[in-house]
């Protein structure tokens, strides 16, 4: 007999679960809070301008060629390697560093800054890439029923990585690196994993390898949310059912199983299954009362830092850009320490701009840039109030204006923000927090919240703070992961 699934939130990590399970024969129906699916991965048209809400590029293209090969389609839409990957502006210096993946040419960007910068290079990223491989299958990509087998796969990661654990990301960087611009620029990635590179384990330099010499780093042909509206042609080829606007407020469970969803109106939803794509921590105290997952205990977990996000339309081609910036601040250290526990917003800020429009003139009407700029601030249990958000916009407009040289702040045709505020309210994320749980050691693999309930034999969770973790191919491994299970187990 069919099975009948139901999956709360339109995500990347609920689409595709979607898709893999209406492929296998499984009547899909998805609950979406919002109005619009692909959740975090959104989009946002205003005035003729098109942004990308969210995701702007991601490493491992290949987990989106594998989502697509399992189900027999080719992929809906056309992905674009970046090169350079992404472009970093110092403080208090016009030097800007392209970052190429071609190791040669990025020698050349930091000629007269490391000696022997190619040599050192091949080294460091020899190591990143030996911890990559040796955790990929047993860590990363599999399911893990309890702690014991998890304990038994680690223990079978070679013996020669044991001292990265103990290392920081920043001492493994000094290891190899000299200069205090390759230290910074090699370390910046540490800061997605919800921590600093001065207390992120020396293992996720392996984040450096899959940027600079794996896969690199890629985006979408017509901007990020092609993503989703390709998922979405097949789930409507599929019959799978979409119920926007509608959030899911409590669940009913008996004897072992979830019943039924309720939502905000009070209409019930049943089915054999559910797969929860909300924050999987916080679903669990929240609708299930879990007291492992209550505020007070959720309020301890590490959790990445969030976002505070800032769209502009502008009149006018800014030279001075392209289309994936970096822009430092000066006290690299002093900056990632307070970071993460100040509860005013930073003073000058670290921030991220990326100029779609540079390589998809669709996006911004002609003559015009659409800038995306994210700023990673605390997330709301540090800072919750954000009444001051206009002075942290103003700071930052003021900056960026004066380091591409260009007057951004009087060519402005339309401008929208968002608060850590408005992310937790648009997509439930956890006080705000941009990519859900942190990454250290005690927040991976079978330590992560579970993609199977713990109780509850018919719900699953897909997502970033459930296993394998965070980020666009991330998710996508973990849709892949529990669909396995629910195969296996129904
Ligand atoms: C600003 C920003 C920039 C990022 N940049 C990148 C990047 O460049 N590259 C990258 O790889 N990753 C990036 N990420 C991370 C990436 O967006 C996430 O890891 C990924 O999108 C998470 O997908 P998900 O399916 O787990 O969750 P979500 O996208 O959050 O989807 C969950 C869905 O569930 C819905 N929902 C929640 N609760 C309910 C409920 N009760 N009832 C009904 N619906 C509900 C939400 O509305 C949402 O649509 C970024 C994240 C942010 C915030």
């Amino acid at each position: 007999m069919t099975k009948s699934v139901i999956v709360v939130g339109a995500g990347l990590g609920g689409l595709s679960t979607a898709l893999r399970l209406s492929y296998k024969g499984y009547q899909v129906t998805m609950i979406e809070k919002q109005a619009l699916p692909g959740g975090r991965l959104h989009v946002l048209k205003k005035d003729g301008f098109t942004f990308d809400v969210g995701p702007s590029f991601f490493s491992m293209s290949y987990e989106f060629k594998e989502l697509f090969d399992s189900i027999g389609e080719p992929i809906p839409f056309e992905l674009n390697e970046l090169n350079p990957l992404y472009t970093v502006n110092m403080a208090g210096s016009d030097r800007v560093f392209q970052i190429y993946k071609d190791l040669d040419r990025l020698a050349n960007e930091f000629k007269g800054i490391e000696d022997d910068f190619e040599n050192k290079v091949r080294g460091y990223l020899k190591g990143a890439k030996e911890i990559f491989h040796d955790t990929e299958y047993k860590i990363i990509k599999r399911n893990f029923d309890n702690i014991v087998t998890y304990a038994m796969s680690m223990a079978t990661v070679p013996f020669k990585h044991l001292p990265k654990m103990f290392r920081t990301f920043w001492e493994e960087l000094e290891r190899h690196f000299e200069s205090e611009e390759v230290k910074i620029i090699f370390s910046l990635v540490a800061f997605f994993l919800g921590a600093t590179p001065f207390n992120t384990p020396s293992v996720y330099n392996l984040l450096n390898y899959t940027e600079l010499e794996h896969d690199g780093y890629w985006n979408v042909k017509g901007g990020m949310y092609k993503i989703v509206e390709g998922i979405m042609g097949l789930l409507e080829k599929k019959g799978v059912k979409m119920i926007y606007n509608t959030e899911i407020m409590s669940v009913q469970h008996s004897g072992g199983k979830m019943v039924s969803v309720t939502d905000a109106n009070g209409e019930v939803y049943r089915a054999d299954l559910f797969v929860i794509n909300a924050d999987a921590a916080w679903f669990r105290g929240k609708f299930l009362q879990r007291a492992k997952y209550s505020e007070a205990k959720l309020d301890k977990m590490e959790w990445t830092l969030a976002p505070f996000t800032i769209y502009l339309g502008v009149k006018g081609t800014i030279p001075g850009i392209h289309h994936h910036n970096y822009f430092l601040g000066d006290n690299f250290r002093g900056y990632a320490d307070t970071i993460f526990r100040s509860t005013v917003a930073p003073e000058k800020p670290y921030y991220y701009v990326n100029v779609a429009s540079k390589s998809n003139p669709d996006c911004a009407p002609e003559g015009c840039e659409n800038l995306f700029i994210l700023c990673p601030v605390p997330d709301m249990r540090v800072k919750p109030d954000w009444s001051d958000a206009d002075k942290l916009v103003n700071e930052i407009i003021e900056d960026l204006g004066k380091r591409v040289n260009f007057d951004i702040k009087n060519n402005i045709l339309t401008k929208v923000v968002y608060t850590p505020n408005e992310w937790q309210k648009m997509f439930n994320l956890y006080k705000g927090s941009g990519l859900g749980l942190a990454h250290g050691l005690n927040q991976i693999g079978a330590l992560r919240p579970a993609n199977k309930d713990e109780k509850l034999n018919n719900v699953y969770y897909v997502g970033a703070s459930t296993h394998p973790g965070t980020g666009l191919p991330i998710v996508v491994i973990g849709s892949r992961l529990v669909t396995e299970r629910i195969e296996n187990e129904h």
